[in-house]
């Protein structure tokens, strides 16, 4: 088997929705990755934030393998004791009072929107949500009417009811503030944006506002969550709390899971009948979860993405330094963004080629969101293979001039 077959059959059969790289993977151990010609691959994209304790993590498979012998699904008619244990976690790490367990982010953030509106209703407030500009909150409609304008494109009418401002402008936001606004959701750091962190002060004066109008305040944690920046969820970072949060990408460390959270004071307006779903926290899912989470923190894997974040940050500090093309390096823990001036998508196929999986975003962003438990040696090969690839860019860039 080779890569190249298998991507020309994908292209024949897979809606063309992916521009696929013609690499297909087929094992995976902790960070490294093996493709089906045999190469070795180093993993600093984690399946875009979310195999945060590596690719088959043994607890995780454990729990996986144990939970397909005893009972794969039920219904949310009836108790499992899986979703029980990781509704009861999710409260204890969050800090919030409920759980609802989902699919996926983009299932998750339409929950949030639902409930948000659900508890404006009874106050007897419109529906209307406030998102940010350069945000990402999925791509089914609800959450495309939030998101960027690139991915409303050809699918309209758009769902009303939703306004956009620009991000870490606290104006912006007190400008759209009436009876009719329901919610504000936004990334505490925008991902596909370009890692992209809130200013503490404007994440806080946002709580404040949303307490003074009784607004409800919606994280979108569903990529910086789980350990990714050091502390459970972003929101630690900055010590504010929001109302609702969403999570999904790391939350099942492979297996495709989401929840979102909220408050007593949101579920209040919460009734039998209000919102469902089939599968969401089924006994698989949730047992993968589960494990997940026990696997971080038995692992000190905060801490981890903390140090070897705060240091993998510092040493491309350094490469900055040394070379123009990185203007400026930001994010938190292993959620990171080395900024380039220009595209990088050449520098993340050079990486590729020499053996490393990051990713571009936001078009001049290099996005780093390795595993949480990658190995150090493993970062220090990613750093010379990277500072190789500058050279040879800026090579490059001299023999045109
Ligand atoms: C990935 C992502 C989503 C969408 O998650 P899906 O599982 O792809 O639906 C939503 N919000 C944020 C912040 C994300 O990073």
């Amino acid at each position: 088997m080779k890569n190249q077959d298998l991507h020309t059959k994908d292209q024949q059969y897979y809606l063309p929705t992916f521009k696929r790289i013609p690499l297909t993977f087929i094992k995976g151990a902790g960070a490294k990755l093996w493709d089906v010609e045999n190469k070795e691959y180093t993993d600093l994209l984690a399946g875009i934030a979310v195999n945060n304790v590596g690719h088959c993590h043994p607890k995780v498979v454990k729990a996986i393998q144990e939970q397909a012998a005893e009972l794969m699904h039920i219904s949310n008619f009836f108790v499992s004791p899986a979703q029980v244990g990781l509704s009861e976690l999710l409260v204890k790490i969050s800090g919030l009072d409920r759980v609802f367990i989902t699919n996926s982010g983009a299932e998750s953030v339409e929950g949030a929107i639902k409930i948000a509106r659900r508890y404006a209703h009874s106050k007897g407030k419109g529906g209307k949500i406030i998102s940010m500009e350069n945000s990402f909150h999925g791509r089914t409609l609800a959450t495309i009417a939030t998101g960027q304008p690139k991915y409303q494109e050809g699918f309209g009418p758009m769902p009303s009811g939703f306004v956009q401002v620009p991000f870490n402008d606290l104006a912006a936001i007190q400008k759209e503030i009436d009876q009719d606004v329901a919610a504000i959701i936004l990334e505490p750091i925008q991902g596909e944006g370009g890692i992209i962190p809130a200013d503490p002060k404007y994440l806080k004066s946002l709580r404040a506002l949303c307490d003074e109008h009784d607004v409800v305040l919606i994280f979108d944690e569903i990529q910086s969550g789980i350990g990714r920046t050091g502390q459970w969820f972003a929101k630690d970072i900055y010590g504010v709390q929001p109302d609702i949060m969403t999570l999904a990408k790391g939350l099942g460390g492979g297996m495709p899971i989401g929840a979102f959270l909220c408050n007593e004071k949101i579920s209040n307006s919460i009734q039998f009948g209000d919102h469902g779903t089939t599968f969401g926290g089924n006994p698989m899912a949730a047992s993968a979860a589960l494990a997940t989470l026990k696997v971080i923190m038995d692992e000190n894997l905060r801490q981890a993405a903390q140090e070897k974040g705060d240091w993998l940050k510092a040493k491309l500090n350094g490469l900055k330094n040394k070379f123009p093309i990185i203007q400026e390096v930001r994010g938190e823990g292993l959620m990171l963004g080395i900024v380039l001036d220009i595209p990088a998508l050449g520098i993340m196929q050079k990486l590729l080629k020499a053996g490393f999986i990051t990713n571009a975003t936001a078009g001049n962003v290099l996005r780093l969101v390795p595993p949480l438990n990658i190995e150090k040696e493993a970062l220090e090969n990613f750093l010379n293979a990277f500072e190789l690839v500058l050279i040879q860019q800026e090579n490059e860039i001299h023999a045109k001039s």
